[in-house]
């Protein structure tokens, strides 16, 4: 596919090798694609296709052995250790499978935490925390603790952690992995909502088709680390 000048992610011809021993993995395998702003992309893909590999990529949290990850024209690998750590906090958000929401902590300084490593004032955190929860109907639950909460909520709450910072990018690693299909149903409503009205770009991950059916915009479909099939017609 060629490089979109509205595009927003651009991967271009990536890859990343793991040596085991004598044998390389190719976890992903010279991967193009290009999301455009606002776009919800699905990455649809079985158990080991290479999916996480390529959404770390994108994430900054790695690098490829070959080829260049563009985001909004800057290509990750030209960044300096302080461009790429701004990068990571500020342009792109994160949800994971498992939530990764800390447990001591109360919600709201959950949802804090990004903001302080983003050196956001005491005040402006405050309002930011509130808006936040308030984005995925929590606001209710400012002092509850992750064990509190039903696993819905705590993947509610890890949503309004990633988009704290305001990112223009929302990167999502099987964020109803650990959910059963209605409240998967609910976080995925959730998600097209921010997308729709905050115009935030979606990169989310999944294994189930009826959710990338249902919910995204394209479908890239990953197998053996390559990208067979791209939906940018769809
Ligand atoms: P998916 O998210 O689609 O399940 P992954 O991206 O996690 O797939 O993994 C793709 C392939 O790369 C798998 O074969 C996996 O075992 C391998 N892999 C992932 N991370 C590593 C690593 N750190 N070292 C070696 N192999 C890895
Ligand atoms: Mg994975």
């Amino acid at each position: 596919m060629p490089t979109d000048g509205a595009a927003a992610i651009g991967v271009d011809r990536v890859s990343r090798h793991y040596t085991m021993g004598a044998t390389i993995v190719r976890a992903v395998d010279d991967v193009s694609f290009t999301v455009r702003q606002g776009d919800f992309l699905a990455l649809l893909g079985s158990s080991g296709s290479g999916k996480s590999t390529l959404l770390n990529l994108i994430a900054g949290l790695d690098r490829p052995t070959s080829g260049a990850v563009i985001v909004q024209s800057r290509n990750l690998a030209e960044m300096t250790p302080l461009e790429l750590a701004r990068y990571r906090r500020q342009t792109v958000g994160m949800v994971f499978q498992a939530f990764n929401l800390l447990p001591r902590m109360t919600l709201e300084e959950n949802v804090e935490l990004p903001m302080r490593l983003a050196e956001v004032s005491r005040p402006e955190r405050a309002a930011r925390v509130r808006e936040a929860l308030e984005r995925v109907h929590l606001e209710k639950r400012l002092t509850h603790r992750p064990g509190e909460l039903s696993g819905g909520e705590q993947q509610r709450a890890s949503l309004a952690r990633a988009l704290v910072n305001r990112p223009q990018i929302l990167l999502a690693d099987e964020p109803t992995g650990n959910l059963d299909s209605s409240t998967s149903d609910e976080i995925l409503h959730l998600l097209r909502e921010i997308n729709q009205s905050l115009g935030v770009t979606m990169v989310m991950v999944t294994h189930e088709r009826r959710l990338a059916e249902q919910f995204a915009d394209r479908i890239a479909v990953m197998s053996d680390g390559k990208l067979t099939s791209d939906g940018a017609e769809a």
